[in-house]
């Protein structure tokens, strides 16, 4: 019992730790950027964007390896802030999110058909 209330404990430090990490990242990301949309420049309601989409889905990332993600993203030139208005109708343009990965598997029958010839 003892035992279990210690690993407890010690789950719930780790997970803390955890959070405080993504949340380092995330705010080193967004003072990077400058805080404000890239597209109207407010700085009410802003959020990470992917111009170019991405090909993972943050849902079945715990928080860190999401922040991790979201860095890499950055340094590949593939991460701004936009504010929410601005990302809606971004998302709208584009006809929804396309990830990459989706755009791969669409374009998959074409491509062996072409190395078939
Ligand atoms: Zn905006």
């Amino acid at each position: 019992m003892d035992a279990d209330v210690k690993a407890s404990a010690r789950r719930r430090r780790a997970r803390l730790r955890a959070v405080e990490q993504a949340s380092l990242i995330r705010w080193w990301l967004f003072d990077t950027m400058g805080w404000c949309c890239a597209n109207c420049g407010t700085i009410a309601n802003v959020e990470l964007d992917h111009p170019h989409g991405r090909n993972w889905e943050p849902r079945n990332c715990d928080c860190v390896t999401r922040a991790k993600r979201y860095l890499r993203d950055w340094a590949d030139g593939n991460l701004r802030i936009l504010c929410r208005t601005c990302n809606a109708k971004d998302g709208g343009r584009r006809g929804g999110f396309k990830r990459p990965k989706q755009v791969a598997r669409a374009l998959a029958p074409q491509v062996a058909m072409e190395d078939g010839r």
